[in-house]
C-alpha cells in the first residue's frame, strides 16, 4: 500500500520512509503531492496529536495517510517533556536549545535515575476512512553530555545499552530498536491482518 506521510520534519520523514519501505510499503512525502498542512498539536497525548496530523492531511487526499507523533518521557522529570518535547525550550525551539534545557534540568540527577523513554504513536487513515494506530517505545537513559552526530532531535543525549547514544548508531541500527521502528512494524502487522479481512487495500 502507498502512504502519504504527513510530516513536515525532513529527518523524521526519512526514517519513516526507510522503515516502511523495509517492510514492503511505499511511502511518499506529502510535499511530493503538494499537500500542505501544519495543524496545531493541541492534544494531551501522542496518539491525539498524531490523529490531528493524520486527519488534517487526509482531508486533502483520497489516498491513505500516515502520521506520527513522538516524544521523550523522562522519569526524573515525572514524564516531561512528553507532548511538549518539540517545544521544550519554547515555541519554535531548536534541537540544540531543547537538549541544553534538558541537560540543565537533569544536572543534579544521578546516573541511575536518568531513565527515559522515547515514545512513538503512528496513526494511519486508510483510503476508506478506517483509522489504525500503533505505539512503540524505547527505553534508555539521558546522558550527561552529547555524543555522536547521526540522527536528529534528542538523539545525542539518548543513550541505550552500552552508553551509546542514538546519534552514534547507523540509521539501520537505530531503526531496529527505535520507538518509531517498533511502532511502524506493529502497524504493518495490523495492516496485514486488516488486508486479509477486507481483501486487497
Ligand atoms: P513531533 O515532530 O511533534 O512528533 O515532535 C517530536 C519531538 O521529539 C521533536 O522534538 C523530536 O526532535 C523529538 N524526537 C522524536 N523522535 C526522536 C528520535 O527518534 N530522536 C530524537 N528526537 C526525537
Amino acid at each position: 500500500m502507498t502512504f502519504i506521510v504527513a510530516s513536515n520534519n525532513a529527518k523524521k520523514l526519512k526514517e519513516i520512509t526507510n522503515i516502511l519501505e523495509g517492510i514492503g510499503h511505499d511511502a511518499v512525502s506529502a510535499t511530493e503531492y503538494a499537500l500542505k498542512s501544519n495543524p496545531e498539536e493541541t492534544a494531551d497525548s501522542f496518539f491525539g496529536n498524531a490523529l490531528i496530523k493524520a486527519q488534517a492531511f487526509k482531508a486533502l487526499t483520497p489516498l491513505g495517510v500516515i502520521a506520527e507523533d513522538s516524544g521523550l518521557m523522562v522519569e526524573a522529570l515525572s514524564g516531561a517533556p512528553g507532548v511538549y518535547t518539540a517545544r521544550y525550550a519554547g515555541p519554535n525551539s531548536t534541537d540544540e536549545a531543547n537538549i541544553d534545557k534538558l541537560l540543565e534540568e537533569m544536572k543534579t540527577v544521578e546516573y541511575d535515575d536518568r531513565t527515559a523513554w522515547f515514545v512513538s504513536s503512528v496513526v494511519t487513515i486508510l483510503p476508506d476512512g478506517d483509522i489504525i494506530s500503533a505505539l512503540g517505545y524505547t527505553r534508555g537513559r539521558i546522558g550527561f553530555e552529547k555524543r555522536g552526530s547521526n540522527g536528529f532531535g534528542y538523539d545525542p543525549v539518548f543513550y541505550i545499552q552500552g552508553n551509546r547514544s542514538f546519534a552514534q548508531l547507523t540509521d539501520r541500527q537505530k531503526n531496529e530498536i527505535s520507538h518509531r521502528g517498533r511502532a511502524l512494524r506493529k502497524l504493518a502487522f495490523k495492516l496485514r491482518k486488516i488486508r486479509r479481512m477486507k481483501g486487497n487495500i
